[in-house]
């Protein structure tokens, strides 16, 4: 089964379209790792891509932000004002499908979900000490996190972590892991609609299990698009300027 694994899509979907047209159909179920909003300019197409492509979806914390699942003090004044613009725009029934959403870590099809780090759903995993109670705990080998948009991850086995560089080069489209057992993986598929490592294509990643392989993708699309819909939509400058940096 290839499973098709999305994250911190933050209402883009010219990034979105983009990324189902490179995995082109071949995959058998989608997954998604939260933050379907926030940020980007077209929340209700995201999440109605979603709805439509039935994708096990769990929370992120702008889906919680924008819901009131949760309260916004943690937030800076642009993602702030992201969350409010957002809320206006959201159709009642996506608005209540996004405050609907389970919370991590949810198992499936094998594999684990979860936003940010596996015991605690806010928290960023950038380092490998923060990497290893996921690693450890996760009841699957295999958990797909989000929430830093950095494509990558990290590997664990006899009391050693690796970190992955796993991201495809400039020229490339996908770049792909070999999963062996026993060894643990914690794994990002990058975000699809608001990169930060770097590489401003949309991130995503397909997990094929049986086949022992997980490939990363990066796409480029239309940025220029989006950013005139942002500014169309007098989202803050800085969110319209990080695409095209990739920061
Ligand atoms: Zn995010």
């Amino acid at each position: 089964m290839r499973i098709l694994v999305l994250s911190d899509l933050h209402a883009n979907v010219t990034a979105l379209d983009a990324v189902l047209e490179a995995a082109n159909g071949r995959w058998d179920l989608s997954v998604c790792l939260g933050d379907v909003v926030g940020y980007g300019p077209d929340p209700n197409e995201v999440t109605a891509r979603l709805l439509e492509m039935g994708t096990k979806t769990i929370r992120g914390n702008h889906d919680k932000a924008v819901t009131g699942v949760m309260a916004t003090d943690d937030f800076n004044p642009v993602a702030k004002a992201a969350v409010d613009w957002t809320r206006a725009q959201l159709k009642p029934e996506h608005m209540s499908w996004l405050a609907a959403l389970p919370q991590g870590p949810l198992a499936t099809e094998g594999i684990v979900l979860v936003h940010g780090a596996f015991q605690d759903e806010d928290e960023y995993v950038f380092t490998p000490a923060q990497a290893l109670d996921g690693l450890l705990d996760s009841t699957a080998e295999v958990t797909f996190f989000g929430h830093t948009h950095h494509q990558g991850g990290f590997s664990y086995q006899d009391s050693q972590l690796e970190v992955l560089q796993i991201r495809p080069r400039n020229s490339e489209s996908f770049a792909a892991l070999r999963v062996e057992h026993p060894r643990r993986y914690l794994l990002n598929p990058g975000s699809i609609g608001q990169p930060r490592d770097g590489d401003s294509r949309a991130a995503f990643a397909i997990a094929d299990l049986e086949h022992q392989t997980v490939e990363f993708w990066r796409v480029p699309y239309d940025i220029a698009a989006v950013q005139e819909r942002m500014r169309a939509a007098r989202l803050p400058e800085p969110l319209v300027q990080r695409l095209v940096v990739g920061r």
